[in-house]
């Protein structure tokens, strides 16, 4: 299958639930990326700040452009003119830099908080304790140049489906909190994404609302 037809068959999928498909275009050739743009993709994803800031000018500029990897607060700056959504933002001080750069940009810059809920060590995330801790905080009170518009999660990279499954359902039970608590008066506090391409079908069954696919849509990536 071409990735024209890759991604007719998600849109086939997705559309109809109306769950959002962010294509991970991370160490993909421009050529693929046009490709898919030309096949109606316009939300791409990228988890590398450098690689981000040299394609975003050799590609058409109405990409929807999603930051999805860990961020360090010195390279903010460079994303921040552009940047659609930054969906992981794992501390209080990455979320004061963005919004600085936002402030900056005279923009607001829309954010997810990536939750740890993988059981692997290295993946990165706010605990629970650390996400409510932020949300309470007057500093986060004070910033006028973000918008929390959901959480992001990464399950354990497993073939353990239950495994996986667990992890997105505990995510999916503290978004509903966190909404209850924190953002029942924001509609923007709406987006829970979860799911890649190997573990999108439970994603969507525990209730994700965009999916980060990169591999079933453009092959293997060069690494
Ligand atoms: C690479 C990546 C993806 C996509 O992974 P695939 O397995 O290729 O679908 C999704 N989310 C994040 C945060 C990633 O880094």
């Amino acid at each position: 299958m071409t990735i024209s037809d890759k991604l007719k068959a998600f849109k086939k999928k997705l559309d109809p639930i109306r769950v959002k498909l962010i294509a991970v275009s991370k160490k993909q050739p421009l050529e693929k990326i046009r490709e898919a743009y030309d096949a109606g993709q316009r939300i791409f994803g990228e988890n590398i700040a450098q690689e981000l800031v040299e394609k975003q000018p050799q590609l058409s500029g109405d990409i929807e452009w999603h930051m999805i990897g860990h961020l360090q607060t010195n390279k903010v700056k460079y994303i921040a003119p552009f940047v659609a959504m930054i969906q992981s933002v794992d501390s209080l001080k990455l979320l004061k830099e963005i919004n600085k750069q936002g402030e900056k940009h005279r923009r607001i810059i829309p954010c997810l908080l990536q939750v740890h809920i993988a059981s692997e060590e290295t993946k990165y995330g706010l605990a629970h304790d650390e996400l409510i801790e932020l949300l309470r905080s007057d500093e986060y009170a004070s910033l006028k140049q973000v918008r929390i518009e959901g959480l992001m999660g990464i399950a354990t990279n497993t073939s353990n489906s239950k495994l996986v499954k667990e992890e997105f359902y505990e995510l999916a039970t503290l978004f509903k909190g966190i909404k209850q608590a924190f953002f029942r008066d924001s509609e923007a506090f709406k987006e829970l994404s979860i799911g890649m391409s190997s573990d999108h079908e439970i994603a969507i069954e525990q209730g994700s609302t965009m999916v980060r696919i990169g591999s079933a849509i453009f092959g293997s990536r060069k690494e």
